[in-house]
């Protein structure tokens, strides 16, 4: 744990004289507390949850379920390797179980979660977004992304968000529910197969499939630990048992719940951490994501240093640049201090370049003020790399500024 000196923000001659534009929302209104606050729901509604699925469960709990169902336990496996393996669940591809029965026992240990509403592309074929509708209806999304030797899908770990900030079509609604674990994962699954059907631009080698992961589709997933922790097991255990990923290449994303930052870090899974930042001062953080008002931007640089402590792991600091609303070279300045006062080589930090919206105030930063920004950063020692900003052409980009339907 560390106590780094506070020191003050800012002083007034620090600020330059830009203007400074206050995050709002634009054409809705933000859901408040009776104090006037935006309102924050961590907890899911208390709604109907989607029928159990082979991938909420440890192989453990498989041969348990299977047994249950009356069927030896090493189904599990071969049921196991249709999946997470081949991708399927079609009981016609499933030769190696009898042919008596197989049908139900596909039924109840594969019960369909996920329903193709939409796909798009661009980026010639090499990014595709995903609409899905759940067994509730509710609409999630999806985004694959090939790029040379890696293929990168940002996924969604639940239905709307309760994180309430201004700039964010999910967040309106709320929060609908917490996906289940099973919903996380059947989104690689079918992701891979769409890769294995050569669906994603061109295809470099025959067996490739999802490389990466990053929770930073709809939903804060920290506010759904348990689930998104088991899809994480689920991705990272040794096939057939799960996907046998890399869990360097799997990324975990949050606003900045601090408890679950911590709780992370003890956690045995190497997965690479992600803080959407998106401002350094207090002042501006409050109205931009509202629940730093419950933990405060040094609270959560604070977790995301002891995450890297403890698992040796650099830590990414992600910052939408907004023109006159966060991209101040101040700012950069005052970040790269509370980096650097909690120590160095720990941190980097990933500015997103937002898309031109004309007439809005959440629209692109100039890009003398992108350059002045990053070079701020480096010149105090700050790795730093502007971000791809790919997909934002259909609304898919990530970086915690999803739009939903
Ligand atoms: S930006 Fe992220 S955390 Fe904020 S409301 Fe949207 S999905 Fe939730």
């Amino acid at each position: 744990m560390t106590s780094p000196t506070r020191t003050p923000d800012t002083t007034p001659a620090d600020r330059d004289a830009r203007p400074q534009v206050r995050p709002a929302a634009e054409g809705w209104e933000q859901q408040r507390t009776a104090e006037g606050r935006p309102l924050l729901q961590f907890a899911s509604p208390r709604v109907k949850q989607p029928p159990q699925h082979l991938a909420d469960l440890t192989l453990a709990e498989r041969q348990a379920k299977l047994k249950e169902l009356g069927h030896p336990a090493f189904r599990a496996k071969q049921l196991s390797t249709h999946y997470f393996q081949h991708w399927t669940t079609d009981p016609e591809r499933m030769s190696d179980l009898p042919k008596a029965g197989r049908e139900e026992l596909v039924e109840a240990m594969f019960p369909p979660l996920l329903t193709e509403v939409r796909r798009l592309r661009t980026d010639d074929g090499n990014t595709i977004k995903f609409l899905w509708r759940l067994f509730d209806g509710a609409l999630v999304e999806s985004v694959l992304m090939r790029y040379p030797g890696r293929i990168t899908l940002c996924v969604s770990s639940q239905a709307g968000c309760g994180m309430n900030c201004p700039f964010c079509a999910t967040g309106q609604a709320g929060l609908t529910r917490n996906m289940s674990t099973a919903e996380i994962v059947d989104q690689v699954v079918a992701a891979n197969r769409v890769i294995a059907a050569g669906d994603l631009g061109v295809t470099e080698h025959p067996d490739e499939r999802v490389t990466n992961i990053v929770f930073m589709g709809m939903g804060e997933p920290l506010a759904n630990y348990k689930r998104v922790m088991a899809a994480v097991h689920r991705f990272v255990d040794a096939s057939p048992e799960g996907l046998g990923m890399s869990a360097r290449n799997i990324t975990v994303s949050t606003v900045g719940l601090v408890p679950a930052i911590r709780k992370l870090a003890e956690e045995d899974l190497p997965v690479t951490f992600a803080l959407s930042l998106h401002a350094p001062d207090d002042e501006l953080r409050d109205e931009l994501i509202p629940v730093n008002n419950r933990w405060k931007v040094d609270e959560a640089i604070d977790a995301a240093y002891d995450y890297f402590r403890k698992t040796g792991r650099r830590v990414s600091i992600e910052y939408a640049l907004i023109k006159d609303m966060n991209d101040h070279a101040w700012r950069a300045a005052l970040l790269a201090k509370k980096l650097n006062q909690r120590g160095r080589g720990w941190v980097h930090v990933n500015p997103i370049p937002l898309n031109p919206t004309p007439g809005s105030i959440w629209t692109s930063s100039e890009p003398e003020v992108q350059d002045e920004f990053v070079e701020t950063l480096r010149a105090a020692g700050i790795p730093t790399t502007l971000r791809d900003t790919r997909g934002k052409e259909i609304d898919g980009a990530c970086g915690q500024l999803a739009a939903a339907e």
